[in-house]
């Protein structure tokens, strides 16, 4: 919550880890005008519904062309503008209930055109806007409004998603580490093909993991986060397997595919 913008600050609780990917996103926005030169227009911010939806709308300063779509589409609808304007870059943001419940079977088939666009998604492993029900993402057990005895189901891994139905390149984040943040997405940004930014924002309100993402000694509470090592060869597939397969939250590119033509270059 800011003094300098009250008249949007109030979209999103306090505290919530979308401020931090809203920062990171406008830093890795602002890098890449500086970088290409291009004008601001060229970007597109593409959302879906959900409380990660409202990005659209925050972006400080000069805005980018932004459309709030519908709950799960925001893959077709980017498909559709790089089918017209495939020069634009075009930027998903998504939540784990938008993009891997109702919008999850899109993934595959664009993940196999090697769609080129970047994708941030936030998860928080609930479904914010409506209140908190469990999403995909939830650990079983979970008690929210949706499942009050616990959830039923495991918790889904993301990350073995993306790299399973080929995702060409998959990193992985915290929205309170916003500089490597930020650095992922404009990474996502400049790769030629299908990336994933998959991003921890804890709900504040509804599902708050900040302790358990960062650990506290005092509690004695292991930190889930940790570092993917900087020896990690990202274009390897089985070393990439190896770091989504361990658990917790690994930090940074997991993945990255070598010369992959993106949907553009395969209509030409
Ligand atoms: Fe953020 Fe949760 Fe509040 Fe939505 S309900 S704005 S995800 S803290
Ligand atoms: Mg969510």
């Amino acid at each position: 919550m800011t003094q300098k913008n009250p008249e949007y600050d109030f979209k999103w609780c306090p505290g919530c880890g979308d401020f931090g990917v809203r920062r990171a996103l406008e830093q890795a926005v602002e890098k890449r005008i500086i970088e290409t030169e291009e004008p601001i227009e060229n970007n597109v911010i593409v959302a879906g519904i959900g409380c990660s939806g409202n990005m659209v709308h925050l972006l400080e300063g000069p805005q980018p062309f932004g459309i709030h779509g519908l709950h799960g589409r925001t893959l077709p609808i980017a498909m559709g503008i790089k089918m017209g304007r495939p020069d634009l870059n075009v930027v998903i943001v998504a939540g784990d209930g938008d993009f891997l419940s109702i919008g999850m079977e899109h993934i595959a088939p664009q993940a196999q055109r090697n769609l080129n666009v970047c994708a941030v998604v936030m998860d928080n492993a609930v479904y914010g806007l409506t209140k908190g029900q469990s999403s995909p993402t939830a650990d079983e057990g979970l008690v929210t409004t949706s499942t009050p005895y616990g959830k039923m189901q495991d918790s889904l891994n993301a990350l073995q998603l993306y790299l399973t139905v080929g995702v060409a390149h998959i990193a992985s984040a915290m929205s309170s580490q916003i500089k490597p943040l930020a650095q992922m997405i404009y990474d996502g940004m400049d790769y030629p093909g299908f990336a994933v930014v998959h991003v921890q924002s804890p709900c504040t309100e509804y599902n708050d993991t900040y302790e358990q993402l960062k650990g506290n000694p005092k509690k004695g509470i292991e930190p889930l986060a940790w570092q993917i090592p900087e020896d990690h060869d990202r274009t390897n597939i089985a070393a990439a397997h190896d770091i989504v397969n361990k658990g917790g939250v690994p930090l940074g590119i997991i993945y990255q595919a070598e010369h992959r033509k993106p949907l553009d270059k395969r209509i030409a």
